[in-house]
């Protein structure tokens, strides 16, 4: 009984709008959680989580659905989707219910991007930024008057983007150029960012600069940078194939001027801790990548079960259920390879080869998935009218950002080379 008491607190924090009686509801339909001592597949939820995804999924059917077609022909995001997202606490998910998170584990993150993702890979991209990047950032690196200044304000309404890449650094991040000189007890940062996700609507920017260029990567530092710091101005827009709903610009800095105690964390520990953030979000654009290839998948398998040619279903075609299988299955793996990295993330046990091997074989299997699911659905698979050539768009970026699908496969082969 005080075991589901304090269950219901945190469920009510995750879902901060969902009142006390839908909660008892939600947990009678937890079906599969997992019982004390006995090995459960990797899929397998507890209660909490279980009762987590079920809000998420509540809350992308309710407020996220009806608006994400005109978010992707208008290529911007309803500010009604952000309020959403931080009331119900999706943004704040592993920080601290001291400085007004959930509480959550990176688990439950992992679950809310992907359940986000099979209704609108946008959205669950600002979430996962937040979450796996900005949030861990302070969370780990930064100092104690850091977090007590951002973190209460991340958890609130403020959007933090991670500057990093740059026109001539992208796959080689840390050849960056941007500079930040140091003067009496502050630092000038200049030069310039390229594919800065929600430049547009964030309030703070980790920005990576080199501090010392004759040291190489070991003079890169990470500046804290609040919007509307002179000299810092969001430049261009990209117009994209894919995530249109979610805004990537470049962005300028021109002298800005940063106190030295705006360095996140320490001086010239600026590429350790993007190493280490990204070794995490890597597992956040798997789930990602998993969500929206499990969105586009849901969409079409009905369609397949009511077209009917040649007197049958489509779906009764043995040509199309081997496909489909093959897809399912693959599908499944991506699931237990994302859930296993992020388990793994979580136990503090070493990681970042699954992380990389989740990240590359879920882009994959969306690319394969959207693909395919087109195919299933002929000519109107290719049409504005369903969703489908949506996922589709969105889902190629999975092979390029927080490392490319090259750059995992490295990540993966280094791993093995110091495993033999
Ligand atoms: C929508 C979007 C959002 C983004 N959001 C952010 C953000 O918020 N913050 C941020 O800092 N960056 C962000 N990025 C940047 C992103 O991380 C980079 O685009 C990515 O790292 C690839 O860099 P690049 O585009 O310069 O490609 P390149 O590095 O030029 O790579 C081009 C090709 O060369 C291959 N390649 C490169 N090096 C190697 C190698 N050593 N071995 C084998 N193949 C190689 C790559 O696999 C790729 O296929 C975003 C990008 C996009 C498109």
């Amino acid at each position: 009984m005080a075991a589901a008491v304090v269950l219901s607190a945190r469920v009510q924090m995750l879902g901060r709008l969902i009142p006390n009686f839908l909660v008892s509801r939600m947990s009678s339909k937890v079906e599969a959680t997992i019982s004390s001592g006995i090995p459960v597949p990797l899929s397998t939820l507890t209660e909490e989580e279980a009762i987590m995804k079920s809000m998420v999924q509540k809350f992308a059917q309710e407020q996220i659905a009806p608006l994400v077609k005109v978010m992707d022909v208008n290529a911007k995001m309803d500010s009604s989707i952000f309020q959403g997202l931080f009331k119900q606490g999706l943004m704040a998910m592993e920080i601290e219910e001291e400085y007004g998170g959930t509480g959550a584990s990176f688990f439950s993150s992992v679950l809310a991007i992907e359940e986000l993702a099979k209704v609108d890979p946008s959205v669950s991209l600002v979430c996962d930024v937040q979450n796996t990047i900005i949030n861990t950032l302070f969370r780990k690196f930064g100092t104690e008057e850091q977090k007590r200044a951002y973190l209460p304000q991340l958890a609130k309404d403020m959007i933090g983007s991670f500057c990093l890449s740059e026109a001539e650094s992208g796959s080689d991040a840390f050849s960056l150029k941007t500079v930040a000189e140091k003067k009496k007890d502050y630092y000038i940062i200049t030069g310039s960012k390229m594919w800065i996700t929600s430049a547009e609507q964030a309030g703070v920017f980790l920005v990576m600069a080199n501090a010392a260029p004759s040291s190489g990567y070991r003079g890169i530092t990470c500046f804290i940078v609040p919007r509307g710091t002179d000299g810092l101005h969001i430049g261009k827009k990209e117009d994209k194939l894919g995530l249109r709903a979610s805004s990537t610009c470049t962005m300028i800095f021109d002298r800005v001027k940063v106190p030295q105690k705006n360095i996140l964390g320490e001086l010239g520990k600026g590429y350790k801790y993007a190493i280490e953030s990204l070794n995490g979000g890597r597992i956040g654009i798997a789930a990602q990548m998993l969500g929206l290839a499990q969105g586009c998948f849901d969409h079409t398998i009905p369609y397949t079960k009511e077209r009917v040619q040649f007197g049958k279903r489509i779906f009764d075609f043995q040509g199309m259920q081997h496909q489909i299988a093959h897809v399912a299955t693959q599908l499944e793996a991506a699931r237990l390879l994302t859930y296993n990295a992020a388990r793994m993330l979580e136990a503090g046990v070493p990681f970042i080869k699954e992380a990389s091997m989740a990240k590359y074989y879920s882009s994959e299997v969306a690319s394969l998935t959207t693909s395919k699911c087109i195919e299933w659905m002929g000519g109107v698979g290719f049409t504005k009218d369903y969703p489908i050539e949506k996922y589709y768009r969105d889902c190629k970026i999975g092979t390029i950002y927080e490392g490319s699908s090259n750059i995992q496969l490295s990540t993966v082969a280094k791993c093995l080379g110091s495993e033999y």
